[in-house]
């Protein structure tokens, strides 16, 4: 069986199932697996012929080694991916993944209904049952509220500060129903953290099983490694053809979804980290000495204003480093070696918004401002076009959100309308659930006990 490590080397080695129940490590650490599986050349060559969902399993399968049964991994892969991953064609041999297409058109589905499925597969297995909580001022709420609806052994209580979501954000949480309670608080995001976290410390509410959905759970990190696998697939014109990823990046999830696939046996000439002005990798990639951003930028790339990154400590871990929940590096990382794979750039907000304007301009290609980031940085690097061989290079730009999920910028920035996809549609026809509370812990723990008992 394979075991998972601590990053802060505190704790005891964990299966699987353990580390994804559990989210953080109890030294706070984050879980890796002791050894990274490596994919043969037959498995990489077939995935040209495979659907997303069943790459996914031959990728997650060598996690999962004596965990899950092969037919019953199989079941859950397809059970989440149900939605497509165009490939657009850009220029020469330039691309953009677009990974917008699941339920919450962001790119967050597709960790997030992985992990969802994977905890519910052990809860069903064991007969346990799992409460979630979440506190949201937006958009997490509505992609865990997506990923676990209907799975039936977790329940999932979403709190939200009345007054601080938009209306579709809403929706998408309320709209729901069945496993899906929404508590629409009289308070701030604040308050909703504050509730939350004091029902975690608090003893006499053990029995309800209550767990969170951390974003740095291993089981919502690798997921994020198989479109690499995907796209690569389906875009190389040879078995050894490398390509070039340009990652949008916040909380580096996503960007160590790539440097996983790039272990395991994935071709990789390179990986373009893209940040906004929130540049604390950027500037710790260049100099190795690492500082936060703190507060946070706020910058419209919204969902990567990160001022320090949790997922960083695997980075650095991965080579050779070691670095704490706080951020402290004790052991420096190989440099050399992280520089020669990764390229950081950090983009401003000017520099994002006439990437939109440009990469529509110029080949008619629609762009949200996280997407735009990771457009800007690929312009900042035009060496990387051609390989050293001279041909044309495969390059592939990550897609992170749908461009209807941020209407204002795109109309600010090309006057132009964007139509809405279907995922995002048709909610204002939808009935829905919502349970006002007070900002009270008491209001809010009665009804955690009363609806055990219901
Ligand atoms: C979360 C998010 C990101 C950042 O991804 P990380 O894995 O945290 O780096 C980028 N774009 C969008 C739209 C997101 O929601």
């Amino acid at each position: 069986m394979r075991m998972y490590y601590s990053t802060n080397r505190k704790s005891p080695h964990v299966s699987f199932r353990e580390a994804l129940l559990a989210g953080l490590a109890p030294d706070k650490g984050l879980y890796m697996p002791v050894q990274i599986p490596q994919l043969n050349r037959e498995t990489l060559e077939v995935m040209e012929e495979l659907p997303y969902s069943e790459i996914a399993y031959l990728v997650l399968r060598q996690f999962l080694e004596g965990e899950i049964p092969d037919d019953e991994l199989l079941e859950l892969v397809k059970d989440a991916y149900t939605y497509p991953v165009p490939l657009e064609h850009v220029t020469e041999r330039t691309y953009v993944m677009r990974l917008d297409q699941g339920p919450t058109a962001s790119f967050k589905d597709f960790a997030a209904r992985m992990m969802g499925r994977l905890m519910n597969y052990y809860l069903t297995r064991d007969r346990g049952k799992l409460c979630i909580l979440t506190a949201t001022s937006g958009d997490t709420g509505s992609a865990i509220a997506n990923a676990f609806y209907g799975l039936d052994h977790i329940e999932v209580i979403i709190l939200y500060p009345k007054d601080e979501v938009t209306p579709s954000q809403r929706k998408q949480m309320t709209t729901l129903g069945r496993n899906i309670t929404v508590l629409s608080v009289d308070g701030k995001f604040d308050d909703c953290q504050a509730l939350v976290k004091q029902a975690f410390s608090d003893d006499e509410l053990t029995s309800l099983s209550l767990s969170s959905a951390n974003s740095i759970n291993i089981g919502r990190l690798l997921p994020q490694s198989v479109y690499y696998f995907y796209s690569w697939a389906k875009l190389r014109n040879d078995p050894g053809e490398q390509p070039l990823f340009v990652i949008p990046s916040g909380n580096f999830g996503n960007m160590m979804g790539s440097v996983i696939a790039q272990r395991m046996g994935l071709p990789v000439s390179q990986l373009i980290i893209a940040t906004n002005e929130n540049d604390e990798f950027p500037r710790f990639h260049h100099s190795g000495a690492y500082a936060k951003v703190s507060p946070s930028r706020n910058c419209i790339s919204s969902a990567m204003n990160v001022g320090h990154p949790s997922n960083l400590a695997r980075l650095v871990d991965l080579f050779g480093g070691r670095m704490d929940e706080q951020g402290n590096v004790s052991i420096s990382p190989d440099l050399e070696a992280m520089r020669s794979l990764i390229k950081a750039v950090s983009v401003s907000d000017a520099q994002t918004k006439q990437a939109i304007r440009d990469a529509w301009d110029r080949y008619g290609l629609l762009l949200e401002p996280h997407g735009a980031v990771g457009w800007a940085a690929l312009e900042q690097c035009p060496e990387t076009a051609l390989t050293s061989a001279g041909e044309s290079r495969l390059r592939i730009l990550l897609e992170t959100a749908h461009p209807a999920k941020f209407p204002e910028q795109i109309k600010e920035v090309l006057s132009l309308e964007v139509e809405v996809p279907p995922s995002l549609a048709g909610l204002d026809t939808l009935e829905e659930h919502v349970i006002s509370i007070k900002n009270s812990y008491g209001a809010f723990k009665d009804l955690l006990l009363k609806r055990r008992g219901a």
